[in-house]
């Protein structure tokens, strides 16, 4: 980059990081992800490192946090609250160590700590009391929120020596309280705060205790401000003393002796993360030796001793460059989000469904927009927002073809329906997605026939409908691209085993509409065989449990729509299975359990028994799961970190087991 160029880039980094600065620390409402706030002052430390004359006193690169709020009282650090530098992986991580090394030799240890994601606060006590509670501000001068500290109950007001000292921590809301608080203000039609942290801090910086009070805030202390008289070398000798004063610390910490050390402990927390009821953004590694961190200094911004080590992003900006058209075997047409690639926790994403067409007006979305890209549930990529600053006036807006981008027949709306359908049943789109679910994991689990080569038997016409598959001869299979005498052989034993999977497995590959993996199972626990439930009424549908109108209507349209019944005989005489092989449903008044007649909601993790177990065993002694809690919940039954559904529970007075307790009614 040439001169003009950098001292142009560097002032629009500057500003624009000094922009989400004061929107992240001071109004607790970030515009951008993390990640992309780290992304551009990376950029903006590089450019100031190759052009040091372009580094200005007040860049973000030397300052903490941001500006503190008129409305408190200022209170002056005694020695600054400083930030942290990050690392992102293991080789910036082997970088902090050499640099450690070269400062103080080979004799050091580290003690590495989760790195809470709250708000960092400054309590002081005198003689034992607690005095003064104040935020980290620009570092060196804070905002004094002693009422609201006063709130939080492991905060002691009285220490368990008279001792005057000012001590550092992490304030934090718990994940269920999070969750717990944002409902209430999607139900009041409030924004809700975009994580624990903010709603941490927003709660914190207000003028009123009570709002603090109710937002069930805790701490965890890790660091003595002033060391001064206390007698303490380490770090992990301070943090020993202030749990004898009576402070919390977090348990998780660990001394590690050697880098590697430390790098079995931060990745032993990217899952396990997951599991605690806080949110932590990452590991803080520190040098253990009070001498040594001496030894080590400061810059203007962050502890030379200490180091942030930052988990994957899970929220990452990237551009959208196009938006491509699926049609599904059902016909619907879905836009996918052709995206710039881009690692979201972990993994590199370069396309996210945008569902349909209601959704990219909702959000906004054109082509050639930069978007907020996360991982829902941590698996399907979903385009959070647009970053409607950042356009140019070159994005184009997209709307639906009228015609299927396949077949070329008219897409049509549905009644009631947000997506568009191509509706021709010889659609070549339709008919190979069909084969494609026909094979897949839950329906007759085909192995080695994938996607791919469903589409390359499917474009060599080797098959038109499912029946086809059982019709595949080895010559056939040989002779196509990529496939060995070995895989061939192993795809028709694959195939020939499918022949006995149990009637479920048939039916939901069948892709009846309305009928999920689930319906599937009960309507081959009610009927046996498909002979059974072929000649079902409307009537005899409805009447079971968790099959509803539409479904039973639909499934009463299909066995009697000639095309599914040919199918259906030509797969019968090819040798395939029509039968359930499962245990029988018992009627439900000869269910003698606790369970029978039900309605039970799973939540938190359980350690003894899969989700998928435990359902089946409710449903087996004649309950029935639900997604939700509502007035109609019989019983929660809650694993470990349990949010929102636990909560909402307790509100409406709904019976609560922990796993232990649905085990013993099990056994029993
Ligand atoms: P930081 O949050 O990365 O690290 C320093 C802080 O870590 C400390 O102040 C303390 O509060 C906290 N911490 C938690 N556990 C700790 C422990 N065990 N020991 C020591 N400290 C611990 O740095 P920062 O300067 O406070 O803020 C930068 C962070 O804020 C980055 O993650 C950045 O992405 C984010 N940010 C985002 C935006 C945005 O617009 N999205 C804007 C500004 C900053």
């Amino acid at each position: 980059m040439e001169q003009v160029q950098a001292e142009k880039r560097v002032k629009e980094l500057q500003d624009l990081l000094n922009q989400y600065n004061y929107e992240y620390h001071v109004l607790d409402k970030p515009s951008v992800p993390d990640s992309e706030y780290d992304r551009l002052l990376k950029e903006l430390i590089q450019l100031e490192e190759k052009y040091p004359h372009l580094k200005t006193p007040d860049s973000p690169t030397g300052r903490v946090g941001g500006n503190v709020l008129d409305a408190f009282e200022k209170v002056q650090h005694r020695t600054p609250m400083l930030s942290l530098g990050n690392a992102f992986n293991e080789a910036d991580l082997r970088d902090f160590d050499r640099k450690v090394r070269q400062a103080v030799g080979d004799r050091y240890q580290y003690v590495c700590e989760l790195k809470i994601d709250g708000l960092a606060v400054s309590l002081r006590y005198e003689d034992g009391q607690f005095v003064q509670g104040a935020t980290r501000g620009d570092g060196t001068i804070g905002e004094d929120i002693t009422a609201n500290l006063r709130t939080i109950k492991s905060i002691p007001l009285k220490l368990t020596e008279p001792v005057s000292l000012e001590v550092r921590g992490e304030a934090y809301m718990p994940k269920r309280s999070f969750h717990a608080l944002n409902e209430i203000k999607e139900v009041n039609g409030e924004e809700p705060f975009a994580n624990p942290r903010n709603a941490a801090a927003g709660s914190l910086r207000q003028l009123d205790p009570k709002i603090a009070a109710s937002r069930n805030l805790d701490v965890f202390l890790y660091a003595i401000g002033d060391i001064g008289t206390t007698g303490v070398e380490s770090h992990s000798e301070g943090l020993e003393l202030l749990e004898k004063l009576g402070f919390k610390t977090n348990k998780e910490r660990r001394v590690c002796p050697t880098i590697d050390d430390v790098l079995e402990y931060v990745n032993s927390w990217v899952e396990k993360r997951a599991s605690l009821p806080y949110e932590i953004d990452g590991i803080v590694i520190k040098v253990d030796s009070l001498q040594q961190q001496e030894e080590l200094g400061t810059t203007a911004k962050s502890p030379r001793w200490a180091i942030a080590y930052k988990f994957p992003a899970e929220e990452v900006v990237t551009k959208l460059t196009g938006i491509e058209l699926t049609v599904g075997r059902t016909g619907v047409v879905t836009p996918t989000a052709i995206l710039e690639p881009v690692k979201v926790a972990g993994t590199t994403v370069k396309r996210a469904s945008l569902h349909n067409e209601d959704l990219i007006r909702e959000k906004d979305i054109k082509i050639g927009d930069y978007v907020v890209i996360k991982k829902a549930g941590d698996i399907i990529p979903e385009v959070v927002k647009v970053l409607a600053e950042k356009r140019t006036g070159e994005e184009q807006s997209f709307s639906m073809p009228k015609e299927c981008p396949e077949c070329h027949s008219e897409l049509v709306h549905l009644d009631g329906e947000v997506a568009v359908r191509c509706i021709n049943p010889k659609c070549p789109a339709q008919i190979r997605e069909g084969l494609i679910h026909f094979v897949s994991r839950d329906a007759m689990n085909i192995d080695g026939l994938g996607e791919k080569v469903i589409t390359q038997l499917f474009k060599e016409n080797l098959i038109e409908d499912v029946a086809d598959i059982y019709r595949l001869q080895f010559d056939q299979l040989v002779n196509l691209e990529r496939m060995g005498e070995k895989s061939a052989q192993n795809l028709l034993d694959a195939i020939e085993k499918s022949k006995e999977n149990s009637l479920e497995k048939l039916l939901f590959g069948l892709g009846i509409r309305h009928v999920g993996a689930k319906a599937a199972k009960i309507l081959a626990q009610e009927f046996g065989t498909i002979d059974h439930l072929r000649l079902a009424t409307v009537e005899q549908l409805r009447n079971i449990n968790e099959i509803g109108e539409k479904m039973a209507d639909s499934i009463h349209s299909y066995f009697n729509l000639e095309e599914a019944i040919e199918v259906i005989e030509e797969l019968k005489s090819l040798g395939i299975n029509m039968e359930y092989k499962g245990p029988r449903i018992r009627a439900l008044e000869d269910v003698d359990s606790y369970f029978a007649g039900k309605t039970i909601v799973l939540t938190g993790k359980l350690l003894q028994l899969s989700r998928d177990e435990a359902k089946e065993k409710i449903e087996l002694y004649g309950g029935k799961v639900t997604g939700s809690v509502s007035k109609k919940t019989d019983l929660v039954i809650a694993g470990e970190d349990a949010g929102s559904k636990l909560t909402k529970a307790e509100q409406l007075g709904i019976e609560v087991w922990n796993e232990e307790r649905f085990l013993e009614e099990l056994k029993s």
